[in-house]
Parts: structure tokens; C-alpha cells; sequence
């Protein structure tokens, strides 16, 4: 059987803790592959890499750091094919699904060869007489992330670019469900001309990220994954002293209003809701009808579930692929057995699908469901929808701004004063109007509020900058000796 190694120095490592962890293939329901879970030496090992490769990475010129980030693009861009159909193997998404994770990611790269742009500080000539003031940021040394599995590729690139292109070092710990595209990432950033040890990939689970905590020499830490998970690397890192920033789980809302397109509405619900089979933190996962639209939208949404082709990703016919895990689907599905009073429209589990030896779970429609019932409560992470009704957009507004997760959420409507009231008053980090995934692009940032992100920053784009950098000051003044005598009074500007 395969082993999945880790990456040190600029060369790929085997495990020796002696603790596997398997790597399913979705797709059919076997092992493919293992890692070897990273012990608490081989994760410390990693942080001395990237800590003896710090100071010659940050001497780089910025020109010198950007020229890597433009490399390494077009290495990703030339090799999109095989990484996408390494996600998938591993992952269970279709192919051209993970070929859009790369597009995405290939924003990111291209955001972060642009950043010595925005890495310039300010100056300030005169600030006093004879006195000039400056700043500049810093990187902050060795940084780590630690990612989920349902974007093994693109959650990475979000961190490590800006992360790199700003100076630092860096320490990935990847999900252990997914974890060989890190291994190809991390070699092409190699090809790309990074220098050893500044890329480190330590494969393996809770025990590498409490090294990465507790250790001394890590900066930074940038996490995402599910809520309790994100709330305590958030808690004991910050404790350790640590800059964190920890994205969580969601439970994505998509109001419509009842002046909705229905037919819009609902390619939208369907597309945002089963894509990634519903494993996407950014995924529709309740859909509120407001009024009268309610009985034709789940109508319209329950006559487009019977035309997803659900599949493995070597069919390439599939829209949609497995859940990550047994365990998973098996969970997804017991909502579905408890539904209770929530009617179930579509019930994945009677796809032939479902009952063979792969992780699939057919797409899912519950309309009615109550806000108490755990439908609606809980983060899913499946091809399960949730329809709630609402008598008006006040109380489909109440809803999202109650719900513990303020991720993503999204307004389906044609009035625009609706649409900029919403904007307005929603607790939610991120806004779609008619836009049902509204990921921004990467020249803004990345992340929710409440529950889903601990911390001040949100990821990748301008706020990815300030994350990976501090700040410092310079007053300078360069006098002429003959006029310097002793103050005693506090530094005047005036
Ligand atoms: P997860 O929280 O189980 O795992 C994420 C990472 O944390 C993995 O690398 C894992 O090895 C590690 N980990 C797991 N348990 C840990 C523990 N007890 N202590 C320390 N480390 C631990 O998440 P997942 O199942 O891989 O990913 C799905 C979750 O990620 C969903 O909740 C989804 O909403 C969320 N997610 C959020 C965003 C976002 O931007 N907000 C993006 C993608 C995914």
C-alpha cells in the first residue's frame, strides 16, 4: 500500500511514528493509501526546517519572492489536469469540480504575486522638523495552516502564498482524509524555486496541530475546518501568544423572496446546494421561501434533483460524487431517518446508489423543516436541503441573523431595494445578491462571522496580507550635530 510522506526540507519524508491513518477512495469504499500521522519530533522537525530556512527567505527581494508566485502559477496552471484528478481520487468530487478549486486557487496565486504592491508602507516627510516617518511590515517567521478536506488544494494556496510571498516560512498540516495533492503543491513550489525548507507539509492529525500550538517557534496560526475545532486552536493558540486566525463551520442561508425567478431560483438551490455533494463550507444548505414562492420552489427544486447524475469521478458523466467517508454518509443519512415533523421530498437513501460500496448518499430535499429539528441546527456537510418557510422577509431576515454560523448567505429577489436592505442588515460575513456561492474573488477577503471564524482577520486577499505581516514604525531624523542639544520634555511635533 501506498504511503503518503511528508514533505522536510525540500524533499519528500516517510513517517516513522508507526501510526497509520487510512486514505479511502470514495468512489468505491477501499483503502487506496496511508499516512503516517506525524509524531510530535517530525512535526518540531518540520518548524526547525522552516525556521532555518526564515532568514534567507526573508532576505529574498520582494521582486525575487513574486517571481517564485509567478512560476509557481504557471506550474499549476500546466498541471491542472493531474491535480484535479488527484483530488478527486482521494476527495471523491468530479474532476471538472476540482478543476474549479484550481481556478480559484490560481486567483490566489496571481493575488499573491502581486503583493509587493501592497506590501508598500507609508511616508510621511516633515512629520516634525528635520523628522520623516515610515512604515514598513514584517513577516512574521514560521507560520503554520492546518486544512479540511473538502478543498485540499485551494484552502492551502489561500494561506501559503500570501504567507510566503510576505517573507515567511511555512508548516502545512494538511486534512489526512485527502492529503497527496500537498506532496504535489509542495513539489512544484520546489520547481518553482522556493528554496528548501521554507515549504514543509507534516501529514497526520490532532497531534501534529497541538505540536504546532504549543510550539515555541510558530508565529501564526491559520485554520479552517469545523466550529469546535476552529474555537480551540483559536483559544489555545492565542493563549500560547500566537496570531490566529480559525475559520469554522456554516449553515448557509438563500433567501427568496417571492418575486423570485422560481426557475433561477431553483438551478441556484440545486447548483449551490448538491455541488461538492454539499460538502462545501459555502453550500446552500437551507433555503428559506418567503410567502407564496414556497410550493413551486420545492417543486421546481424537487424536478431538477432527478436529473443529477450522481457518479464516481471517473464517469465523466457525474455532476456529483461521494460523500469523504462511511462514517460521514452514514451520519449525513441518520438526518434524513430522524426528519421527524419535516416532510422529506427527495430521500437520497432510495438512490440505487446509495447501498453500493461507495460513499454516496443521493441529493436530498426536506421542506418544512422547524428550527428546532437538527435538519436545521446542525452543519450537515451533505447533499441534504432544508427548506424553511417564512411569512415575510423579516422573519426570514431574523433566521439568518439568529442562526449560530455567519458564513455565507444569499438573497433571491428582483427588487433592488430588497436586495440593498439585506446587505444591510445581515450578520454574515460574506453576501450573495442572486448569487447563490458568493466566494469573493481574491483581491478581497475570505471569511465569516460568529462561529464561523475566531479571530480578527479574514482569510487571503488584502486582510491575508496583514495576517502574515506586522507592522513597525521608523521616525527618523538625520540632524545636524551642531544644533543638538539635550530636552528633557516630551517628543513635540509641533
Ligand atoms: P475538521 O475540523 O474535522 O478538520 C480540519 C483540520 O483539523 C484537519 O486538518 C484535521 O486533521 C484537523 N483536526 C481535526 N480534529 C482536530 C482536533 N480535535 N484537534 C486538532 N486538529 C484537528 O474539518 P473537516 O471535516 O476536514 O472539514 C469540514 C469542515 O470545515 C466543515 O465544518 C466546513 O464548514 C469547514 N470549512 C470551513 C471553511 C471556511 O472557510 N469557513 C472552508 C472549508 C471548510
Amino acid at each position: 500500500m501506498r504511503e503518503i510522506k511528508h514533505w522536510l526540507n525540500g524533499t519528500a519524508v516517510p513517517g516513522t511514528s508507526g501510526r497509520h491513518l487510512p486514505v479511502w477512495d470514495p468512489a468505491t469504499g477501499e483503502q487506496q493509501a496511508y499516512v503516517v500521522a506525524a509524531s510530535t519530533a517530525e512535526t518540531a522537525a518540520a518548524v526547525a526546517s522552516a525556521k532555518q530556512a526564515f532568514p534567507g527567505w526573508r532576505a529574498a527581494s520582494l521582486s525575487r519572492r513574486a517571481e517564485v508566485m509567478f512560476r509557481f502559477r504557471e506550474l499549476v496552471d500546466a498541471n491542472r489536469k493531474e491535480i484535479a484528478t488527484l483530488v478527486s481520487q482521494e476527495h471523491g468530487k468530479t474532476v471538472a469540480d476540482a478543476g474549479g478549486e484550481l481556478a480559484r486557487g490560481l486567483e490566489n496565486i496571481e493575488f499573491a504575486a502581486g503583493a509587493p504592491h501592497l506590501l508598500k508602507g507609508g511616508y510621511s516627510e516633515q512629520a516634525s522638523t528635520g523628522v520623516d516617518v515610515y512604515s514598513i511590515r514584517q513577516p512574521l517567521g514560521v507560520v503554520a495552516g492546518i486544512t479540511p478536506f473538502n478543498f485540499p488544494a485551494m484552502v492551502p494556496i489561500w494561506m501559503f502564498c500570501n504567507a510566503l510571498v510576505c517573507g515567511n516560512t511555512f508548516v502545512l498540516k494538511p486534512s489526512e482524509k485527502d492529503p497527496s495533492v500537498s506532496l504535489m503543491l509542495a513539489d512544484l513550489l520546489r520547481q518553482a524555486g522556493l528554496p528548501d525548507g521554507a515549504f514543509n507539509v507534516v501529514q497526520g492529525d490532532r497531534e501534529a496541530v497541538e505540536t504546532l500550538i504549543a510550539h515555541p517557534d510558530v508565529q501564526a496560526l491559520s485554520f479552517v475546518g469545523s466550529t469546535p475545532v476552529a474555537r480551540h486552536i483559536y483559544e489555545a493558540a492565542t493563549a500560547q501568544g500566537k496570531r490566529v486566525q480559525a475559520l469554522g463551520g456554516a449553515k448557509n442561508h438563500m433567501v427568496v423572496l417571492p418575486d423570485a425567478d422560481v426557475d433561477a431560483a431553483a438551478d441556484a438551490a440545486v447548483s449551490a446546494g448538491y455541488g461538492s455533494a454539499g460538502e462545501r463550507c459555502m453550500a446552500v444548505s437551507v433555503v428559506v421561501a418567503v410567502g407564496a414562492v414556497g410550493d413551486p420552489l420545492v417543486a421546481a427544486i424537487s424536478d431538477r434533483i432527478g436529473r443529477i447524475a450522481v457518479g464516481p469521478a471517473s464517469d465523466p458523466a457525474a455532476e456529483m460524487g461521494p460523500l469523504i467517508s462511511r462514517e460521514h454518509r452514514d451520519k449525513v443519512a441518520g438526518y434524513l431517518a430522524a426528519a421527524g415533523a419535516a416532510e422529506v421530498v427527495v430521500d437520497g437513501r432510495d438512490a440505487p446508489i446509495s447501498s453500493g460500496p461507495g460513499f454516496f448518499l443521493g441529493a436530498s430535499l426536506v421542506d418544512k423543516v422547524p428550527t428546532d429539528s437538527p435538519l436545521y441546527t446542525d452543519e450537515i456537510f451533505g447533499p441534504v436541503l432544508s427548506v424553511v418557510r417564512a411569512d415575510s422577509y423579516e422573519e426570514a431576515l431574523a433566521l439568518v441573523n439568529d442562526n449560530e454560523y455567519g458564513n455565507g448567505t444569499a438573497i433571491f429577489t428582483r427588487d433592488g431595494g430588497a436586495a440593498r436592505r439585506f446587505q444591510y442588515d445581515v450578520n454574515c460575513g460574506m453576501v450573495g445578491v442572486n448569487v447563490p456561492v458568493p466566494v469573493p474573488v481574491a483581491y478581497y477577503s475570505f471569511g465569516g462571522w460568529k462561529s464561523s471564524l475566531f479571530g480578527d482577520l479574514h482569510m487571503y486577499g488584502p486582510e491575508g496580507l496583514q495576517f502574515y505581516t506586522r507592522g513597525k514604525v521608523v521616525t527618523s531624523r538625520w540632524p545636524d550635530p551642531a544644533t543638538s542639544e539635550i530636552d528633557l520634555g516630551f517628543p513635540k511635533v509641533r
